[in-house]
C-alpha cells in the first residue's frame, strides 16, 4: 500500500509548493475510507442511535455500538461497557474530574501530575481540587525533559488519590513509564488516569496489561475525525462515578419527582452522541490495524532517528526534549529566530509545523522559553519531505538571522 496516497489532502500544493505537513501531534489527516465512512453514513444510514424502531435508526445504533466493541479491541479492554464515547481527551478527563474526583476526593486528598502535562491535564485538575480541597502536586523533570523517578516515587503516599499523567509529551515526544506509574500506585490504592493523547497513533497500548484506571484519547490524533474520542474506564470505578451532564439516553425512568440513570457506558452519554464521529473512528482504528500498529511504529521511528540527525547536525539549532524514549516529536529553537517567524516562512514553502507553547505553559517555564517550533511526524511522511525541510530549515536560517 502506498500510505502517502490513502490521504487525499496530502496530494496538494500549498503557497507553490507541495504540501508538507509535519504538525501531525496536532491533528492527523484522514485517509479516504474515513472521507468514505462518514459519506456513507450521511448518504446511506442517518439517522438517531437507540432509540428508533426503524430500519436506519437500526443500522446506525448497530453501526455506532460495533464502534464500541472496535475500540475495545483496538485498546484491549475485557468490555464493551468499559468504552465511553467522548469529544475527545479533554473531554475524558474532565469526565473523570466531575464524575469521579468531585465525588472521592476531600480535603487532605492529593492529585499527582507532572511537569510534561498539556493544559487540558492541569486545569480540570485546579478545577477539582478549588471545589474539594484536595491539593495539586506535580512531579518534575530533568533537562532532557524525563520525568525524574525516584522523585515521582517520594510524591507518592497514603494521600495520593489520584495520579494523571501524559502516556507521551505533545511537546518532547518523552515516552513516559507508565506501567511502572501504575504498578506503584496500586500500592497506595491510588487511581491512574492516563492521557493516551499522543501514544495512541503511534504504538500498541493494551489496557488490560497497563492495569489503568482510566485512559482518554481523541479521534483526530488517530487518524480519525474530530469531536469523537474515548474514555476507558475500568469497571470497577463506575460504582464511584456518577453523571454530571443530565438529558436524554442516559436515563432508565423519569418523572419530576425522581430519575433513574441508564447503565454504564450510557449514562454518561447523555444526548444524541457523536454518530458519524464512532463511524469514521472505527473506520480509521480498521485502517491502522490493516497497516499494523507495529509497523507505524517502526516506519516513525525511522523518521524520527533522521530527522534528528539532520537537525543536530544545524549550527545554533537546539532540541527541546531528547527523551531516550521517544515518539516522532521534535521540538527546537534557533538561537536568535523567534519560532514564529520560523513558521511562517516554512509555510511560504509549503512546509507546516507548528510554532507557540503547545498548550504546555508550564513546560515553557520549566525550560525558561517562551515557545518552540514543532514538527511531529506521521508513518505517511518520508525521509524526502525531512531533506526538503532541512534544507528550508537553512534558507530560513540565512534569510532571518
Ligand atoms: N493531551 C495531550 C498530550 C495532547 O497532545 C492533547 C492535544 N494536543 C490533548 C491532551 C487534548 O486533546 P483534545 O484537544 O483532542 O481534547
Amino acid at each position: 500500500m502506498n500510505l502517502k496516497k490513502e490521504f487525499p489532502i496530502l496530494n496538494q500544493k500549498v503557497n507553490g509548493h507541495p504540501l508538507v505537513y509535519f504538525d501531525n501531534a496536532a491533528t492527523s489527516q484522514k485517509p479516504q475510507c474515513v472521507i468514505n465512512a462518514l459519506n456513507n453514513y450521511y448518504s446511506t444510514f442517518n439517522s438517531n442511535v437507540h432509540r428508533g424502531v426503524h430500519e436506519l435508526s437500526q443500522v446506525a445504533t448497530n453501526a455506532y455500538e460495533n464502534g464500541r466493541e472496535i475500540v475495545k479491541n483496538f485498546i484491549g479492554a475485557k468490555r464493551t461497557e468499559e468504552i465511553i464515547f467522548t469529544k475527545g481527551t479533554t473531554d475524558g478527563i474532565n469526565i473523570v474530574a466531575r464524575s469521579w474526583a468531585a465525588n472521592n476526593l476531600q480535603k487532605g486528598d492529593e492529585v499527582l501530575i507532572t511537569t510534561m502535562e498539556h493544559h487540558s491535564n492541569i486545569v480540570p485538575w485546579q478545577m477539582v481540587c478549588e471545589q474539594t480541597g484536595a491539593t495539586l502536586k506535580v512531579a518534575p523533570i530533568d533537562s532532557r525533559g524525563q520525568l525524574i523517578m525516584e522523585e515521582f516515587f517520594n510524591l507518592i503516599n497514603a494521600n495520593t488519590k489520584l495520579i494523571s499523567v501524559s502516556h507521551v509529551s505533545n511537546t518532547l515526544g518523552t515516552i513516559n513509564p507508565i506501567e511502572k506509574i501504575i504498578d506503584f500506585a496500586k500500592k497506595f490504592n491510588c487511581k491512574v488516569l492516563i492521557d493516551a493523547a499522543q501514544s495512541i497513533p503511534h504504538f500498541k497500548i493494551s489496557v488490560k496489561d497497563l492495569k489503568c484506571d482510566f485512559l482518554a484519547f481523541s479521534g483526530h490524533k488517530i487518524f480519525g475525525p474530530t469531536g469523537i474520542g474515548v474514555l476507558y474506564v475500568n469497571k470497577e470505578n463506575y460504582s464511584s462515578m456518577t453523571p454530571f451532564i443530565g438529558g436524554g439516553d442516559m436515563i432508565k425512568e423519569v418523572t419530576f419527582e425522581k430519575t433513574t440513570y441508564n447503565v454504564p457506558p450510557f449514562m454518561f452519554e447523555a444526548g444524541t452522541p457523536n454518530i458519524a464521529g464512532v463511524i469514521g473512528l472505527s473506520a480509521a482504528i480498521k485502517f491502522v490495524s490493516e497497516i499494523g500498529i507495529n509497523k507505524i511504529e517502526s516506519l516513525e521511528k525511522e523518521l524520527l532517528t533522521y530527522a534528528t540527525k539532520e537537525m543536530s547536525a544545524i549550527e545554533g539549532l537546539k532540541i527541546i526534549g531528547d527523551s531516550a524514549l521517544k515518539t516522532s516529536v521534535i521540538s527546537f529553537n534557533l538561537s536568535n529566530i523567534h519560532h514564529f517567524d520560523l513558521g511562517t516562512l516554512l509555510d511560504q514553502l509549503g512546509i507546516a509545523i507548528r510554532t507557540g507553547h503547545h498548550c504546555t505553559q508550564p513546560l515553557m517555564n520549566f525550560f525558561e522559553i517562551s515557545g518552540t517550533a514543532r514538527v511531529s511526524f506521521a508513518f505517511y511522511n518520508t525521509k524526502q519531505e525531512i531533506d526538503y525541510f532541512v534544507k528550508s530549515l537553512k534558507k530560513a536560517i540565512a534569510m532571518l538571522s
